[in-house]
């Protein structure tokens, strides 16, 4: 049975991992992996998610199935804080409690494949690695379009253009709705307006992944390109992930929200949601987004979860103008959003800055900045200087 498989290769970050633990060095630097690290270089559990933790195992009394939607309480208090307190696409709204942004994104990809089989994916260049693979195996397929410049470090706004340009009506289009995954890069708001534009115009079906809601400008901030979307389309898609926001990674919590034309297909899609759902994992892991509605539900914990996001978004962005303030060839550093940033760079060299300077970042070049402790900017600039980036 198993002869003809052929070896995959190695997740290239458990590699980086494996690498940085197993260097010897008094001090290394580790930028690669993508989650968010204290002063400290902790990644710890948030307050208001133990205090919600603490709740959950004092009251919880039956650990019976749920269904395929998951939490209803956690997605119906996900939804103001996504789509804004006033929203106007009550009753259009299908959503479903997911294994983290991943198994949104995957749903998402199915129910595309459920609805047209083949569907096409405009992905921007680059992008998540997981994106192309996750809808190429539901059997969407995927035609890719510049997004940004690395040797700029801007947005290649004709090469979007020319990617909206070819796609077709029906095709869907994927968006990262704040801080883009790898290149920190997010479109103006006058970009928005002309994506949004456009979409509407074409008829193009936007699927937004909202990953680090809050990790950017704020929770608000955050949510405006994908409101403006939501606010000019037809049809939507969004893919959400708490993983980085409430710092629950392993925990996987998210949720596929569906924007149908009017109620009677928002109640078919959420039929088709929860049939998917049903047959990929039958229904979610309940703890992560238990412990997440416990703190939506509670003032007292919102108040703690959003103190305890500024200091994180506070600590992304101090590192940031840390890294723009030692190099003035790094000035956009400054400018982009989230935990990440693309810098140029060969796989030679970012094998020099791990191998010559014990300084680890992904072969492509990204750097997660909250990798960062303080006083390490002169460190990487020095080695990124030394190498030539
Ligand atoms: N989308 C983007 C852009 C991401 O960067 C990630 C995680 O790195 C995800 C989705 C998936 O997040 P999760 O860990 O919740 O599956």
């Amino acid at each position: 049975m198993f002869e003809a498989l052929v070896a995959q290769p190695p997740d290239a970050l458990l590699g980086l991992i494996k690498a940085y633990n197993s260097d010897s060095r008094a001090k290394k630097v580790d930028l690669g992996v993508g989650v968010y690290r204290d002063a400290d270089g902790n990644t710890p559990v948030l307050k208001a998610v133990k205090a919600a933790e603490t709740i959950l195992l004092e009251t919880q009394d039956s650990k019976k199935y749920l269904g395929p939607e998951g939490d209803i309480g956690f997605t119906t208090r996900l939804e103001p804080i996504v789509f804004g307190a006033r929203h106007r696409l009550a009753g259009r709204l299908a959503a479903l409690q997911t294994p983290g942004g991943t198994g949104a994104l995957r749903l998402g990809a199915e129910l595309l494949h459920a609805a047209r089989p083949g569907t096409k994916v405009h992905l921007g260049a680059p992008t998540w690695p997981n994106h192309a693979p996750i809808f190429r195996a539901a059997g969407l397929a995927i035609e890719t379009h510049p997004f940004a410049d690395l040797a700029t470090q801007a947005v290649d706004f004709d090469g979007v253009r020319a990617g909206l340009a070819r796609a077709a009506p029906g095709d869907v289009v994927l968006l990262h709705g704040c801080c883009h995954n790898p290149t920190g890069i997010d479109f103006s708001r006058t970009q928005w307006e002309e994506i949004a534009a456009t979409l509407a115009a074409r008829k193009l079906v936007p699927f937004i992944d909202l990953a680090y809601q809050g990790l950017g400008d704020g929770l608000e901030e955050d949510a405006w390109a994908t409101r403006l979307v939501l606010d000019a389309v037809d049809e939507a898609l969004v893919a959400y992930s708490c993983d980085k926001n409430f710092g629950l990674y392993r925990d996987r919590v998210g949720a596929l929200t569906v924007i149908a034309r009017d109620a009677r297909e928002a109640a078919t899609t959420a039929t088709n949601l929860a049939a998917l759902a049903r047959v990929a994992w039958s229904m979610p892991p309940d703890h992560g987004a238990a412990a997440v509605r416990i703190v939506l539900e509670r003032p007292d914990l919102v108040a703690m979860w959003r103190a305890e996001l500024d200091v994180m978004r506070g600590r992304i962005n101090a590192n940031r103008a840390a890294l723009a303030d030692a190099d003035p060839g790094l000035a956009f550093i400054r400018d982009q959003r989230g935990l990440f940033s693309n810098l140029a760079m060969t796989k030679a060299q970012s094998q020099a800055l791990s191998g010559r300077h014990a300084i680890y970042c992904t072969g492509s070049g990204r750097i997660n900045v909250a990798g960062m402790q303080p006083g390490d900017a002169g460190a990487i600039v020095a080695a990124l200087r030394a190498e030539g980036c």
